[in-house]
């Protein structure tokens, strides 16, 4: 009777653990939060600010802020 109560207990402690951890990963992230909220921008590739697509400079394929960062992340 004893050991059956502990089973109990530890089945509903791993439901609980089971539902915070579903709880926890079904949150969005904040990565693609912002990424919504930052639509086409790209980010720098030498200092990661965050650049709108109109003003981003392409060096080989990857995206910079300035040519000065391209220039930089070159050598
Ligand atoms: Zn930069």
């Amino acid at each position: 009777m004893f050991s059956l109560r502990l089973i109990i207990l530890l089945a509903v402690v791993a439901v609980l653990l089971w539902l915070l951890k579903r709880l926890f990963s079904a949150e969005p992230e904040p990565e693609q939060l912002d990424a919504k909220k930052t639509e086409n921008m790209h980010q720098c590739k030498y200092c990661g600010v965050h650049v709108p697509e109109s003003t981003v400079l392409s060096v080989n394929n990857e995206p910079y802020c300035c040519q000065e960062h391209a220039d930089l992340d070159q050598h």
